[in-house]
């Protein structure tokens, strides 16, 4: 017997467990949780933090660009539309930034293990924007010497001149959303280039062979059967790039993507189920393949691919925010810099960190990271993590942990679950509910 409260942290009873465990998949928080840091202490915070040699062993840096050329109809992080002189005006008070930035104690402290230029679309930037800044933060900033350097993007209008200035400033990994290779459904989506130009730009990067080449597909997208789904991932798998993640389609409520269905100017996207289908299809061939399995999501060819900043970024390490819209954990702070452009650039115009709010590190944050981490990863060592925070998780989540394994979610060895094949499509419920679960307890 489950006592109440324990009752609504189970999965669905179910001989099903890859289309039934849940009604619905949750999604990982996009904001950080903790109390939150008054305006009026930000700044002082901010300096604090900054001037102390502090802080934990891995180190990194978000630097965001936010811009695209064009609104793609199934996305969530459209921000600004691309016009050449906002970018100039923007990328010149990003360098400020990261002068105002640099040279601080806490950033000279030690390395920093990766740098990643995220977006937006930050190769929507021009050539002499994008050298600009990617020899600013490598003069200004200590990196390690293995350091990954990502640029973002996506291949529409990723020039040569461009690919070129990228990777002669120091771009050591590319990773470009493709979604999809269907040209059909790609101009439905508002994504530009038919299927040939793409492939054209991903040849060209791997066949030039100076930085690792990453893309991103997505499964359940309106249109997308199950065979176009196998087409984009053998279409991938053909071109011998470096990596690849396998993303679900996360349709926003109220967004281009949702109202376009509801018009019937769209089809319907996948459902859940069918998308339980599109994943497991999807890791039959990447294994069929040999590649990797870096994280759920993520996969690699060879050790070239690293995926090291998205794996950072989850587990136990810091991360300087720069540029409007970054945020990043910075000993027990979170700080997000301002979103909006306008207050962006005149805070930055008159010599301020343009930080738009904060929070404090909630109890048991580095726990839950943990936890969050290692699921990404196929497993939780709850006996590990049981002597690390001395707590007894064992027994404490006895009750979910025994319900998960009866129907096929985990198995349970030794202290540590490990992921079944449904309870990686339920990755991020498994954590959420581990976390949600223990939280109720403080
Ligand atoms: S998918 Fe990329 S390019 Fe398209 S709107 Fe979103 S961030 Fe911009």
């Amino acid at each position: 017997m489950h006592s109440t409260d324990d009752r609504r942290f189970l999965a669905n009873e179910t001989d099903d467990p890859l289309h039934e465990a849940f009604d619905r998949k949750m999604t990982v928080h996009a904001m950080p949780r903790g109390e939150s840091i008054s305006p009026e202490e930000l700044p002082g915070l901010w300096a604090d933090v900054i001037s102390a040699e502090d802080g934990l062993q891995i180190r990194t840096i978000y630097i965001h660009i936010p811009f695209c050329e064009g609104h793609c109809v199934f996305c969530g992080f459209y921000e600004n539309a691309y016009r050449s002189n906002l970018a100039k005006q923007y990328v010149k008070a990003l360098v400020r930034e990261m002068e105002l930035t640099a040279g601080a104690p806490f950033i000279n402290a030690r390395p920093f293990h990766a740098v990643y230029f995220g977006g937006g679309t930050p190769t929507a930037l021009g050539a002499e924007s994008l050298t600009r800044l990617v020899s600013t933060v490598k003069n200004l900033f200590p990196l390690s010497n293995d350091c990954e350097i990502t640029l973002e993007g996506r291949s529409y209008n990723f020039t040569k001149e461009k690919i070129e200035a990228a990777l002669s400033a120091g771009i050591n990994r590319l990773s470009l959303g493709v979604q999809t290779f269907d040209t059909g459904i790609r101009k439905s989506l508002g994504r530009r280039e038919p299927r040939e130009k793409v492939i054209e730009t991903l040849t060209y990067l791997r066949d030039l062979g100076k930085a690792a080449a990453i893309i991103d597909l997505i499964y359940g997208l309106p249109g997308q059967s199950l065979e176009v789904w196998e087409d984009d991932i053998k279409t991938f798998l053909s071109l011998k790039l470096d990596g690849c993640d396998l993303y679900q389609l996360n349709v926003f409520r109220g967004g281009p993507l949702e109202k376009s269905v509801a018009k019937g100017s769209l089809p319907r996207p996948a459902t859940l189920k069918e998308q339980a289908d599109y994943y497991v299809r999807g890791v039959e061939l990447m294994e069929a393949a040999h590649y990797r399995r870096l994280s759920i999501t993520h996969w690699a060819r060879i050790s070239r691919e690293r995926n090291l900043y998205n794996l950072f970024s989850r587990g136990r390490s810091e991360c300087v925010p720069l540029g409007s819209g970054a945020g990043g954990w910075l000993t027990n702070y979170f700080f997000f810099v301002e979103g909006d452009l306008k207050d962006y650039l005149s805070a930055i115009e008159a010599g301020r960190k343009p930080l738009s709010f904060g929070v404090r590190r909630p109890q048991r944050d580095f726990l839950f990271r943990d936890i969050s981490y290692q699921i990404e990863l196929g497993y939780c060592d709850l006996e590990e993590l049981s002597k690390r925070y001395d707590l007894d998780l064992l027994t404490f989540l006895k009750p979910i942990i025994s319900q998960w394994e009866k129907i096929d979610l985990i198995k349970l060895t030794d202290g540590c679950f490990y992921l079944t094949r449904p309870g990686e499509f339920w990755a991020v419920n498994l954590a959420q509910i581990l976390i949600d679960r223990l939280q109720k307890e403080q």
